[in-house]
């Protein structure tokens, strides 16, 4: 039996990598337009950290403005919304990014309320949730764009398709509903609380894992045939027990990749899938943002 086509995360995220950096260059040459991305990191997580300076890197790489602001663990949400409120008034700066999770003491959705939607490029306002949800224009969040961009390209027309999508979250798993039934898709979104999920998913033409929970999705689970985009990154520890021992671990996703891949038509990888995608689709989302701003959208 054949397995399952891979959909590698590098090439898809390399190519939307390459259009930003030549939108960009075309906005520089005819526009005078170079867009601007403002990455804020409050605290020392260290994965947020390597996320940051990725957000960082790239942006400069694409040939856009690129700034990180780098807050004390101990910000006051006061001082974070002034610096929020200065980079809604700065015309350089198209993009806003909060990097999460912030600090215990700070609560998320002020901060995140007070980030003008058109600079949102993680589409996390309400206002662009709620622009999602009634199908009109706004800033659609990162890692769901990414896998309806990998889908479409991989599968083409999505139209009249079952898609199972498993997780609610805002981050995920309902923004990926939204832009799937957008996509005339016949959409079940699945939580912990579904009946009979290995059941649910057997139905679906499009699987969605978005769980945070180790290769729960099982190889029977999955129709044959079906494309499975795997949103799950898992750190767990290697089954080999010497490395285990030493403490090494490794990333998985929410599906059990090696049984999936027999059945599935196409599947992601972790890593080396949707993950990839996240930050070419910021880049891409502040190119938008950019356009948008200045009336060239
Ligand atoms: P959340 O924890 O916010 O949401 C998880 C969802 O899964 C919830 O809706 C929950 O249901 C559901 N769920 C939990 N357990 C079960 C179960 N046993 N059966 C069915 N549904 C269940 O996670 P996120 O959406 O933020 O992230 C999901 C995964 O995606 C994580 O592994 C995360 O690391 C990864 N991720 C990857 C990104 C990338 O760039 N590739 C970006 C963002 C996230 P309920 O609502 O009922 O509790």
């Amino acid at each position: 039996m054949s397995e399952a086509q891979i959909i590698d995360g590098k090439v898809f995220s390399e190519r939307v990598r390459a259009e930003v950096a030549q939108e960009v260059a075309r906005l520089r040459a005819e526009h005078d337009l170079q867009p601007g991305l403002a990455v804020i990191l409050v605290g020392e997580d260290p994965a947020s950290q390597v996320y940051v300076r990725s957000k960082g890197e790239q942006s400069l790489a694409a040939g856009m403005h690129s700034v990180t602001h780098r807050l004390p663990a101990d910000t006051s949400l006061d001082e974070l919304l002034l610096l929020i409120a200065g980079l809604n008034e700065d015309s350089r700066i198209h993009g806003i990014l909060l990097q999460l999770p912030l600090p215990a003491h700070l609560d998320q959705r002020p901060a995140l309320a007070a980030i003008h939607p058109d600079k949102d490029v993680d589409g996390l306002h309400v206002v662009n949730a709620g622009r999602l949800a009634n199908g009109e224009p706004g800033m659609v969040p990162c890692t769901p764009l990414g896998c309806m961009i990998m889908l479409r390209e991989s599968l083409g027309d999505l139209s009249g398709k079952n898609a199972v999508v498993v997780g609610r979250s805002v981050l995920v798993g309902r923004p990926v509903a939204n832009l799937l039934l957008q996509a005339d898709c016949t959409v079940t979104i699945a939580h912990s609380r579904t009946r009979d999920l290995p059941e649910v998913c057997r139905q679906a033409d499009i699987l969605v894992a978005a769980v945070g929970r180790p290769q729960m999705i099982k190889g029977d689970w999955i129709k044959p045939g079906a494309a499975v985009i795997d949103v799950g990154i898992n750190r767990v520890p290697f089954s080999d027990p010497e490395k285990a021992a030493q403490g090494k671990t490794k990333l998985v996703g929410d599906v059990d990749y090696k049984a999936a891949r027999k059945v599935a038509g196409w599947i992601t990888p972790v890593p080396g899938g949707v993950g990839l995608m996240t930050v070419a689709c910021l880049l891409q989302n502040t190119v938008t943002a950019a356009k948008r701003l200045n009336g060239l959208d």
